[in-house]
């Protein structure tokens, strides 16, 4: 017998989460110059990383022999200051995946259910897969959350809850008194996950004061990221707010040294470089201003974005997604294609800087008319 099929069915089902094409690769397949390419596949910010967060990993290369402060003191410190919560409440993750995960292991199990949105994000259904629970997904209203239908998809047998608030792919936005009065009517005893990975790209306006509810709700966790507009996505920094006694669970099963010393130092540093944030900030908006109206006289239609992204349909033969997708990867533009999301003809573009987005646009117009 092969070892393998002693492996549970749900392990041996999963399908592989599908990233966005690196850009070496590209660069292998079709024998491209690296400089030619741009890739606005993965929600990276086109600014890079923090001149500040740079400086701080380099220092903190020289102490690569040396174990990582498994407690991550220093930036947990910073972080409570920053959010208002206690350090207590906080869980630091290999990115915010490691930190979703941790929720997942803790509360399910075959048997039981997490419910996530039709087009949330892609990790959600392959969290639930991996410990054998039952995924629900809840068909979208306007590619967006329907929380009244996702508070009815709740059975005995359901734990988690997930929202992605700005979710990706589709980039729409629940809106804050809608998320609260969600929070107000599901049980206690479902953990509601809140992914705010893109927080940071929101106007003040359509931030939701998440961060207050905790003290209302031991059922909530709230995810945030440097992997976005802290431009840490490589060295894979995210955290947990939580109570204190479900953030006690989500330490006592993570891995004691799961956040490197290379990143908790650019994390560090990153959190106090409030400038470069700013900038990651403004920039996203005004790319996302040129994108969008060069979408438009294009003739495309997109999903209006709160995230560093946009998600665009192209018309036509249900190929034609994959079409213009192959067809910008010849001249060196890397996007998302959106065929595992069941949406085959959307493509998600992250806002990169303008002559990015520039070159974007003008490959997508001879793609399209290569496509006809
Ligand atoms: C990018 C993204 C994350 C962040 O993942 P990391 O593991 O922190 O890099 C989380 N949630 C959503 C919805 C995302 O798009």
């Amino acid at each position: 017998m092969n070892l393998c099929e002693l492996a549970p069915e749900y392990i041996r089902a999963i399908q592989p989460y599908r990233p966005g094409k690196p850009i070496s690769e590209l660069v292998r397949d079709l024998g491209l110059n690296k400089s030619e390419v741009i890739k606005l596949a993965s929600n990276e910010n086109p600014l890079g990383t923090s001149p500040l967060a740079k400086e701080a990993m380099i220092q903190a290369l020289s102490e690569a022999a040396r174990y990582p402060d498994g407690s991550g003191y220093e930036l947990k410190e910073a972080l409570s200051e920053r959010l208002g919560v206690s350090t207590e409440q906080i869980v630091l993750g290999n990115g915010s995946n490691d930190v979703l995960e941790l929720a997942a292991r803790i509360f399910l199990r075959p048997g039981a259910a997490a419910i996530y949105s039709q087009y949330a994000f892609a990790i959600y259904p392959l969290l639930a897969q991996a410990v054998g629970a039952t995924g629900i997904r809840v068909p979208a209203r306007d590619f967006g959350h329907d929380l009244a239908a996702m508070l009815d998809a709740i059975t005995p047998e359901t734990r988690i809850v997930f929202i992605a608030n700005p979710n990706n792919p589709t980039g729409t936005l629940c809106e804050a008194r809608d998320l609260l009065r969600f929070m107000e009517r599901v049980s206690q005893d479902v953990l509601v996950i809140l992914d705010e990975a893109y927080d940071e790209y929101l106007p003040e306006a359509n931030k939701a004061n998440s961060i207050a509810w905790l003290k209302n709700f031991q059922n909530l966790v709230i995810t945030r990221t440097f992997s976005k507009a802290y431009g840490l996505a490589s060295v894979r920094v995210g955290f947990a707010l939580a109570h204190t006694d479900l953030a006690n669970l989500m330490n006592r099963i993570r891995q004691p040294f799961n956040v490197n010393s290379i990143g908790l130092a650019g994390a560090l540093a990153a959190l106090q470089d409030v400038e470069f944030v700013k900038h990651s900030y403004t920039t996203n908006r005004t790319g996302m201003l040129q994108m969008t109206s060069g979408l438009r006289q294009l003739g495309i239609e997109y999903i209006p974005s709160y995230g560093n992204f946009v998600s665009f349909h192209i018309s036509g033969n249900p190929t034609n997604g994959l079409k213009v997708y192959k067809n910008l990867l010849q001249q060196g533009v890397i996007v998302r294609p959106l065929g595992n999301y069941d949406m085959p003809n959307h493509l998600r573009v992250t806002i990169g800087l303008e002559a990015e987005n520039k070159k974007f646009l003008f490959a997508l117009e001879q793609a399209l008319k290569e496509i006809g």
